[in-house]
C-alpha cells in the first residue's frame, strides 16, 4: 500500500524519491496537485510512475512529535487535472501493494503476470545485478552470477506473487542459498565498503586484496568458506529492506557450523533502479521502431 516514489504531470513515468523537499520543488506547490478536503484540511496528491494513476500523500504535515513517515497511497477515483483512476492499470500496478518477498501464492504458469515478469527479468537483468552490486557492496563473480540466477530459475521465482518487476533485486538476492564470497570484490565506492572491509578482517581464512581492485581472497586455507545469504526481506511504510548476513563457515566444527560477521539491513534506491529500466525500455523501443 505504502509508496516511497511518485511522479509528476511533465514527466508521469520518471519516478522520484517521495519526501517533502521532492514533492515541493518538483510540484512547484502548484494547484493541480492539491485538493481542499473539507474546511480544515488539505489532500494532496502526486502520479504513480508505473501505472499513472493518483496517489495521495499520507502524513505530509508531520508534527514532530510524531514518528509517523510520509508515504504515497493509491486511490480509485480521478483527480480532475492530475490523473485519471484506471481499474486495470491500478490492478496491475507492482507499486499498488508491495509485498513480503516470500514462497506463498504462486501465479498460474502460463498466466500474463508470470510472462510479463519473466520477460522483464530476461530484458533487464543485467540492470539488476548492478543493482544488487550497490545494494549489498559486492561485485559478484561469474561463479557467483552463476550460482544466484540458477536459483532463482531453480525456484521459478517469477510465479510468486509477492514478486514484481521492483522488487527483483531483493527477490535474486532472498532466493539464492549462500552464496561463496571467494573471488568477488568489493564495490569500492559503497557506503557499505568499510562495514565489509572491516568484517572480512575479522575473518581467519580471509582478506580483500586492494591490489587486485578490491577481491576478495585467503589470506590461509583451514578449509573455511567466506559466505553470503539473505534473509527478513521487511516493507513496512515506505521503508523496505533486506537482511544481509556475511559469515565464515567452518566445516570442521560441524556441517552447519558458522561465525557471523555481519549482519545489516541494506536496501537500494527504488526510483533510480525503475528509470533506469525504464529508459532502457525506451531505448529499445527506438531501436525496435528505426532501426
Ligand atoms: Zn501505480
Amino acid at each position: 500500500m505504502a509508496m516511497n516514489v511518485f511522479s509528476t504531470i511533465d514527466n508521469p513515468t520518471w519516478a522520484i524519491e517521495l519526501t517533502e523537499d521532492n514533492y515541493i520543488r518538483k510540484t512547484g506547490r502548484d494547484q493541480r496537485y492539491v485538493r481542499q478536503k473539507g474546511a480544515q484540511r488539505k489532500a494532496r496528491y502526486a502520479l504513480c510512475p508505473k501505472c499513472q494513476g493518483p496517489i495521495m500523500l499520507i502524513n505530509y504535515i508531520i508534527p514532530q512529535t510524531e514518528t509517523e513517515v510520509l508515504y504515497g497511497k493509491h486511490v480509485q477515483y480521478n483527480v480532475e487535472g492530475l490523473a485519471n483512476y484506471s481499474q486495470h492499470a491500478y490492478e496491475n500496478c507492482p507499486l499498488k501493494n508491495p509485498l513480503r518477498i516470500d514462497k506463498g501464492k504462486r501465479r498460474a504458469p502460463g498466466s500474463a503476470g508470470a510472462r510479463h515478469l519473466l520477460e522483464f527479468i530476461k530484458q533487464h537483468l543485467d540492470i539488476i545485478f548492478s543493482t544488487m552490486e550497490e545494494c549489498t557492496g559486492i561485485r559478484f563473480n561469474k561463479t557467483a552470477r552463476q550460482h544466484i540466477v540458477r536459483n532463482f530459475a531453480a525456484d521459478k521465482a517469477w510465479e510468486y506473487e509477492s514478486v514484481s518487476t521492483n522488487n527483483t533485486p531483493y527477490a535474486f538476492l532472498y532466493f539464492s542459498e549462500a552464496i561463496d564470497l571467494y573471488g568477488c570484490r568489493l564495490v569500492t565506492k559503497s557506503k557499505l565498503n568499510q562495514e565489509i572491509r572491516q568484517c572480512i578482517d575479522n575473518s581467519t581464512d580471509f582478506r580483500i586484496n586492494i591490489e587486485r581492485y578490491s577481491s576478495i581472497t585467503r589470506s590461509r586455507n583451514s578449509g573455511k568458506s567466506l559466505r553470503l545469504f539473505f534473509s527478513n526481506h521487511t516493507v513496512s511504510g515506505s521503508e523496505e529492506n533486506i537482511k544481509m548476513h556475511i559469515v565464515e563457515r567452518d566445516p570442521s566444527q560441524g556441517h552447519d557450523f558458522y561465525t557471523t560477521l555481519l549482519e545489516k539491513k541494506v536496501s537500494f534506491d527504488q526510483a533510480k533502479f525503475i528509470n533506469t529500466c525504464g529508459k532502457r525500455s525506451q531505448i529499445q523501443e527506438l531501436a525496435a521502431q528505426y532501426l
